[in-house]
């Protein structure tokens, strides 16, 4: 088969699965050869081989039965960096990159603040943290090593000395630790939430949180307090629904100050909360 009617070929197939079709085949075409995305434009008459159209057929099959293009190409761009991943952990949104925006916009470039990501999963969060302020110094730590090992190499390879990988469970990872900022992607996802079937490819522990998505939430709330330094900060990602019941835990806590901030579409998306007195 030529190279430019696979390509055809595999669109029209891809289709029910994505919103991207000619991309994605392009880039698993690009996979299996070996080849940067020019020589596909370069070289459309090539003739593929059994054994290539055999593994290109591997490929997409993956994606036609729904499996994000991260975990097949292994990498996912966050924050201007391709971060490796893996199907024990989330596939970076960048909706989480708001997340990131408003740490920065909190820790000052000339001081040594302490910064704990709690369920970091590939890392993502505290890795552009950690580029953007190298004084500071993050934390990392996830329940699963897995996880955990994806963002080990994720700092390896973005040359960091100032991250740390710690595994555990939320604020008792960390427990007597004391941090100026603490952020987290936690699962938040509704347990009967339809979009839960397209997502079955994603670790189902990093996505729900009991029936209304906000058991973790509640166990943040009740537990950041105690590993925060005076006025420290607590930042959570949540689901667009759910900025309401989010400050009302957040209140019935104990915390301060607290702010929904809205992603690029538009939709409350991070809750700031400052802890209350000294
Ligand atoms: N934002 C993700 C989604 O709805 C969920 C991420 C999470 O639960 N932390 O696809």
């Amino acid at each position: 088969m030529r190279l430019d009617a696979a390509i055809t070929d595999a669109v029209e197939r891809l289709a029910p699965a994505s919103d991207s079709t000619r991309l994605d085949a392009e880039i698993l075409l690009c996979q299996t050869i070996d080849m940067p995305r020019s020589y596909l434009f370069a070289h459309p008459e090539d003739e593929l081989d059994d054994l290539t159209i055999e593994r290109f057929e591997a490929l997409l099959r993956r994606r036609i039965d729904g499996e994000p293009m991260s975990y097949i190409t292994g990498v996912k761009e966050f924050w201007s960096r391709e971060l490796l991943v893996s199907p024990a952990t989330l596939v970076p949104r960048p909706e989480t990159e708001l997340l990131v925006e408003l740490a920065l916009r909190e820790i000052p470039r000339k001081a040594e603040w302490r910064i704990l990501d709690l369920g970091t999963g590939s890392g993502a969060i505290a890795v552009s943290i950690a580029g953007e302020r190298p004084l500071s110094n993050i934390t990392a730590t996830d329940l699963s090593p897995e996880a955990l090992a994806i963002a080990a190499e994720n700092v390896r390879q973005a040359d960091l000395a100032n991250v740390t990988c710690i595994e555990g469970s939320w604020a008792a990872a960390v427990a007597g630790k004391q941090f100026d900022l603490v952020v987290s992607n936690p699962p938040y996802v509704r347990s009967d939430d339809a979009a839960l079937q397209k997502l079955r490819h994603e670790p189902r522990s990093a996505l729900t949180s009991g029936e209304d998505g906000l058991d973790d939430i509640r166990i943040l709330a009740s537990d950041c307090a105690a590993i925060l330094a005076a006025n420290g900060l607590l930042m959570m990602e949540h689901g667009a629904e759910q900025q309401t019941d989010v400050a009302n835990i957040l209140e019935a806590a104990g915390w301060v100050e607290i702010a929904c901030h809205n992603d690029l579409a538009g939709l409350p998306r991070v809750t700031v909360a400052r802890r209350n007195g000294t």
